[in-house]
């Protein structure tokens, strides 16, 4: 079983103002850190599930949030920009479910 993950920021675990969403907020590495967390919570739900291989898309802003150093040495990572997919960027038919963490409601708009 492949799973994608896209992770967003705004719906992480303690995440509710601009400094932790904002890059040069004074929480955002807290906000990071957490993110990463929930991120290693999900692809270790999927390894025991049976995941055989498990992708993260990290998608809040300038998409370089997830730390890498951080991140569960059975997933694999895409970061940074541009990403012509934006939020999908590496979801192909191959995956057999995809996973959305971390986004937040925005009427009107997508997320990030
Ligand atoms: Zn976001």
């Amino acid at each position: 079983m492949r799973v994608y993950v896209s992770a967003d920021l705004e719906g992480v675990w303690g995440v509710v103002h601009g400094e932790h969403t904002f890059r040069d907020g004074r929480e955002h590495d807290r906000a990071r850190r957490w993110m990463t967390e929930e991120v290693n919570a999900a692809v270790e739900g999927a390894i025991r599930a049976g995941a055989e291989e498990v992708m993260v898309n990290d998608s809040h802003g300038t998409m370089r949030n997830v730390i890498p150093e951080e991140l569960h040495p059975e997933a694999s990572l895409i970061t940074g920009s541009p990403k012509p997919m934006g939020v999908l960027e590496g979801l192909t038919a191959e995956f057999d479910c995809a996973f959305f963490l971390g986004y937040q409601p925005w009427p009107g708009r997508g997320a990030c």
